[in-house]
Parts: C-alpha cells; sequence; structure tokens
C-alpha cells in the first residue's frame, strides 16, 4: 500500500529554564525525532503510557501543535508549510476523534448542530443540503434520526461517541485521528464502538491513527503498530509480528502484563522496575536503560537508532545491532 501521510523527523520540544538565574537553557523533549508512515486504508496503533508523546504526535499530525521541527507530507505536500485558504482545504482531509465525548460535545447544541458546525464553518451554504448531509451522518454512525433535535447531554457516552465520529466524517476526511476513543466508556460500549470504526474504515476507505495506551484494543484494531516510550518510537512493525515477537524489552513488558483468560497461558509477566523517568530529566543513552531487564553497559551511553531488524519489523535497541 502506498502511503497516504508521511512523517519525518517529527519533534516537539517545550524549553525550559533551569539552573542559576534560569540561564541553563533546557528542553522537555516531549516527541524527540519520530519518523513513520501512514499507509492508505490502514490502522496504524500507536501505543504507549501515558507522557510518552502519543497524544503531542496526534496533535501535531492534526496541526493543533507546532512541531518543533520535521515535516508531515499529505499528497505531496508538507502540511507545515500550508499557510491560509490552502492549509483550510488540505486540513479538511484530517479530523480527530477525542477521548472524551462529554468534553469534547457542547452539551447546549442539539445534535444537529454538532455535526452540521464542520459543514458551516467550510462553507455549505445551502441549508438543505447540509441536513441532508446530517441525516446521512446519523444513519452511517446508528444514531436515529428522530433524535436529531436533542441536546448531547440526553445521551449516553457510546452515543456521544458516535455523535463525535458523525461530526469527524462530515466533511469526508481520509485520515482520521483518534486519541483514546473508547477509554472513557464502559467496557461493554468499548467493542461497539470499535465494530463502528471498523465499519466505517471498510466502507469509506478512511486511514487511521488510533492511540490508546490499551494494548489490547490496539491489537485488536491495528494493522501495524508503533510503541512509543519518552517521546521516542521504540519498536515499528506489523501487529502480527510484534505480538507474537516483540523485540523491544520494553515491548515484551508490556505484552507480558496483557491479561489472558486462559489459565494454560502461563507466559510470565515482566514486572519493570521503578518509575518512567521524567520527560524533564531523561536518562542518557538508551531512555528505557533505567527500568530494562536487560541493559549492556553500552546503553547508559549510546541511544540506539531504530532500524529494521526483519522485514518490515524495526527495533531501537543495543541487543540487536551487531558490536
Ligand atoms: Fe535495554 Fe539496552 Fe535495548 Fe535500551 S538498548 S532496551 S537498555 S538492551
Ligand atoms: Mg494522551
Amino acid at each position: 500500500r502506498e502511503p497516504l501521510v508521511t512523517v519525518r523527523n517529527l519533534k516537539k520540544y517545550y524549553p525550559i529554564r533551569s539552573g542559576f538565574l534560569g540561564r541553563k537553557n533546557k528542553a522537555i523533549k516531549a516527541v524527540d525525532n519520530i519518523s513513520f508512515d501512514l499507509k492508505k486504508g490502514e490502522t496504524f496503533g500507536l501505543v504507549g503510557e501515558s507522557g510518552c508523546g502519543k497524544s503531542t504526535t496526534g496533535r501535531m499530525l492534526m496541526m493543533l501543535t507546532d512541531p518543533t521541527e520535521g515535516t508531515i507530507t499529505f499528497e505531496g505536500k508538507n502540511m507545515l508549510n500550508l499557510k491560509g485558504e490552502q492549509l483550510r482545504k488540505e486540513r479538511r482531509s484530517f479530523q480527530m476523534i477525542f477521548q472524551d465525548p462529554y468534553a469534547s460535545l457542547n452539551p447546549k447544541m442539539t445534535i444537529r448542530a454538532i455535526i452540521e458546525e464542520p459543514l458551516i464553518i467550510h462553507g455549505f451554504k445551502e441549508k438543505e443540503e447540509r441536513s441532508n448531509r446530517v441525516d446521512e451522518l446519523m444513519k452511517l454512525v446508528g444514531l436515529n434520526q428522530d433524535q436529531a433535535d436533542r441536546h448531547a447531554h440526553e445521551f449516553s457516552g457510546g452515543q456521544r461517541q458516535r455523535i463525535g465520529i458523525a461530526r469527524a466524517l462530515a466533511l469526508n476526511p481520509q485520515l482520521i485521528i483518534a486519541d483514546e476513543p473508547v477509554s472513557a466508556l464502559d467496557v461493554s460500549i468499548q467493542a461497539q464502538i470499535v465494530n463502528l470504526l471498523q465499519d466505517l474504515q471498510k466502507k469509506l476507505g478512511l486511514t487511521y491513527l488510533f492511540i490508546s495506551h490499551d494494548l489490547s484494543i490496539i491489537e485488536h484494531i491495528s494493522d501495524r503498530i508503533a510503541v512509543m516510550y519518552l517521546g521516542n518510537i521504540v519498536e515499528l512493525s506489523t501487529k502480527t509480528d510484534l505480538y507474537a515477537q516483540p523485540l523491544h524489552p520494553y515491548t515484551q513488558a508490556l505484552i507480558s502484563a496483557i491479561p489472558r483468560p486462559d489459565p494454560l497461558d502461563k507466559r510470565e509477566k515482566i514486572v519493570l522496575k521503578g518509575d518512567i523517568p521524567s520527560p524533564e530529566n531523561p536518562p542518557a543513552g538508551c531512555p528505557f536503560h533505567t527500568r530494562c531487564p536487560k541493559a549492556l553497559d553500552k546503553c547508559r551511553v549510546e541511544k540506539p537508532i531504530l532500524s529494521e531488524k526483519q522485514s518490515e519489523h524495526f527495533v531501537a535497541c543495543h541487543l540487536y545491532t551487531q558490536p
């Protein structure tokens, strides 16, 4: 498959001042030089613990946060160089579904007004055209059209997430960035929303960047996955390879901690020592070395780079580099 979006050397550094009279310039490296492609029609999972930079990555793709450096290429154009009308036009192709449907919908607006809003903003002047589109979108996400004039606060979490999805689809996007879209929902509702997203992907040919800390959901929905730790991608692979044969010690620990319903599944849980270091003061060398059960001497000084170990399976770890 060809790439829809190409991300190269993307960084987000937040400057902080420290030391005597704030003279030492330091930076929090929220995202530290990551590269990946989003292939047309795939679901690309971005997984890691909170604070690893996955949401910041999603927000940079949505152009809600300015990158410090890097490129985001879509249809041959670096989105970060676009301005004004051209930017407005192109960014319609990227839409976001948020973590918390409660917080992202205005409770005073009717469902119709919420879904219609992006159409109004983007200059659809015909009222009837907009109204038909809203009906169509509600049907698409499984909402009853009779409810169009009710308010968001009257709906359950799952239905609110359907409203958020309908709104995200209003302008016919190509890429949907979903940041923890089911984390705020009951487990029974999570599956319904994940299934809806999968149906919509098939029907509409959508590409998803699916951000989650939940390795079970990521396994269920993704075609390819990138694992992030302290602003870095430490492993990137197809879903099948990643779960069958995780290479990075961090990925191995995360996968070992997935609850397995099968009592005969005796895989040992790898318990990591310590906490995630503060991004204000990240370790030198491999960012994972303070917690890694397999750390070598060189891990404390030399940062491993992400490189292809097997076909389409990339890992940033000295265990796999030749001495
Ligand atoms: Fe562990 Fe070293 Fe690999 Fe980092 S580079 S994950 S510290 S073995
Ligand atoms: Mg987040």
